[in-house]
C-alpha cells in the first residue's frame, strides 16, 4: 500500500439555511435529457412539507426509502434493479435524510452502473466504476456519511461498506434548516457519533495535523452545542451541521477506535443501531477514553437522555464470540486505538469482559 492515502472527496458543497431552496438550480445542469432525477427520501418525511419543496419536473420520482433497519445490500439492489426496469438510465439519485438513507442514495447511484449485486463490493475499492450523478441531503447530523468515501452494507455474510473512489457524492446541500425538531434522543445519538468519532480520531496513533485540525473544530462544536449552551437553538443546529462533516473530515485522514469496533459487533448480533450503540459502550471506555468517557457522561446527564444499559444480559458464550469475532475484524480501528501491538492488549477474555458490562 502506499504510504499517503490520496482521497477522493465531495465534488460541491453548499451550506446555508434555506440552501435547500437552491436544488433545482444545483441539480439543472446535471440532468441527462430526459432522464429522470430520483429522489431518494427519509420515510420521516412521507406526508411532510419537505416533500413539496422537492423540484420534481418530467419523468422524476420520490422513492421514500424505508430505513427502519439500517441499510441491506437486498435493498440496494432491489431499488437499482426497480430503476433500471424502469427507466434504462437517470439522471442522479438524491438522498434527502439521515445517514441511513444517504448511505442507500450512494449505493443505489453505484449500481445503477456496476454490474451484479451490492453484496460483490463490499469492501475496499472493489467498485469497478463511477455511479451516475449523486447528491447527498443529511436531515441527521453527526455521521458523516455526507463526506465519506464509504457506504455502510449489512449483507448476507458481513456488515461492511462499498469503500471506493466513487463512492462519494458529487454535491452536498447542507441546509441547518432541515435538521430543527429532530427529536432529542435521535439528536443526541447521531450527534455523539460525531463527538465518539472526533475523541478516537484525537485519541488515536493514526492521528497527522490534518485530522487533528478538523478533529479538534468538530469537538469544540460538540462541546459547545452538549455542555456548554443552555439552550438548544438554530445556532446549535448550524453548528451541529458543521461538526458532523468536520468530523467525518478528521477520520477521512485517521480512523474510528474502541467505541466503533465494540458497537459493530452489538449492530452485527443485536442489530442495534450505529448511534445508540456508539452511545452504549463509550459509557463504560474509561480505560481507554478517560477524559472523552467523563465529558461524554456530562453530556448524557446535560441532555437527559436514557443509554441503553444491560443489553448483553443472558447472551450465550457462541453469541459474545460472535460479536468478539466481528469486533476483532476490524483490525484498523483496534490499530489507531491501541497502536501495533493491539492484539497483546485487548485479549478476547478482555473483549469479552468489556461486551458483559454493556
Ligand atoms: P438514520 O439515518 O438511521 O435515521 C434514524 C431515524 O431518524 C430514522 O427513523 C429516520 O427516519 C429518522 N429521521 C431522519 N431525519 C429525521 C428528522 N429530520 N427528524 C426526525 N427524524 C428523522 O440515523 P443516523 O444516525 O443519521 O445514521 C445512522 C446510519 O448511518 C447507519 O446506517 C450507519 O451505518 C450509517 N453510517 C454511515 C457512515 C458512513 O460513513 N457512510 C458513518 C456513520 C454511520
Ligand atoms: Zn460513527
Amino acid at each position: 500500500m502506499s504510504k499517503f492515502r490520496n482521497f477522493k472527496m465531495v465534488d460541491y458543497v453548499i451550506y446555508g439555511r434555506g440552501s435547500f431552496n437552491q436544488l433545482d438550480e444545483i441539480l439543472s445542469p446535471n440532468r441527462k435529457g430526459d432522464a429522470p432525477m430520483i429522489f431518494l427520501v427519509d420515510h420521516f418525511f412521507e406526508g411532510k412539507s419537505l416533500v413539496g419543496r422537492i423540484p420534481v419536473q418530467g419523468k422524476d420520482k420520490v422513492i421514500f426509502s424505508d430505513v427502519t433497519y439500517e441499510p441491506k445490500t437486498i435493498y440496494v439492489d432491489k431499488i437499482a434493479n426497480e430503476l433500471k426496469a424502469e427507466f434504462g438510465t437517470v439522471s442522479g439519485i438524491i438522498g434527502i435524510g439521515g445517514g441511513s438513507t444517504l448511505d442507500l442514495a450512494k449505493a443505489v447511484s453505484l449500481m445503477m452502473t456496476n454490474p451484479g449485486s451490492s453484496a460483490d463490493y463490499q469492501g475496499w475499492d472493489l467498485v469497478k466504476l463511477p455511479g451516475v450523478y449523486k447528491a447527498g441531503i443529511p436531515t441527521l447530523s453527526g455521521t458523516g456519511a455526507e463526506v465519506s468515501r464509504t457506504t455502510v452494507l449489512t449483507g448476507p455474510t458481513r456488515k461492511l461498506g462499498m469503500n471506493s473512489d466513487f463512492t462519494p457524492f458529487n454535491q452536498i446541500v447542507l441546509d441547518p434548516a432541515l435538521i430543527a425538531n429532530v427529536p432529542v434522543n435521535q439528536r443526541f445519538y447521531t450527534g455523539m457519533d460525531c463527538y465518539i468519532h472526533c475523541i478516537e480520531s484525537l485519541q488515536g496513533t493514526y492521528l497527522n495535523e490534518f485530522s487533528k485540525s478538523y478533529g479538534e473544530k468538530a469537538l469544540e462544536l460538540c462541546q459547545e452545542i452538549f455542555l456548554e449552551k443552555d439552550t438548544w437553538d438554530e445556532v446549535s443546529d448550524d453548528k451541529l451541521m458543521m461538526a458532523s462533516y468536520a468530523g467525518g473530515m478528521s477520520i477521512a485522514y485517521s480512523q474510528v477506535g474502541v467505541a466503533h469496533a465494540v458497537s459493530y459487533g452489538l449492530s452485527f448480533l443485536l442489530g442495534t443501531k450505529h448511534g445508540v450503540g456508539n452511545c452504549i459502550v463509550m459509557n463504560h471506555l474509561e480505560e481507554y477514553y478517560p477524559d472523552g468517557t467523563a465529558e461524554f457522561k456530562k453530556m448524557v446527564e446535560k441532555s437527559n437522555v436514557e443509554i441503553p444499559e444491560g443489553i448483553c444480559s443472558g447472551l450465550s458464550d457462541e453469541q459474545f464470540d460472535a460479536m468478539i469475532n466481528v469486533s476483532m475484524g476490524m483490525k484498523p480501528l483496534w490499530e489507531n486505538a491501541l497502536g501495533k501491538d493491539w492484539e497483546k492488549i485487548m485479549t478476547r477474555e478482555k473483549l469479552r469482559a468489556l461486551y458483559e458490562k454493556l
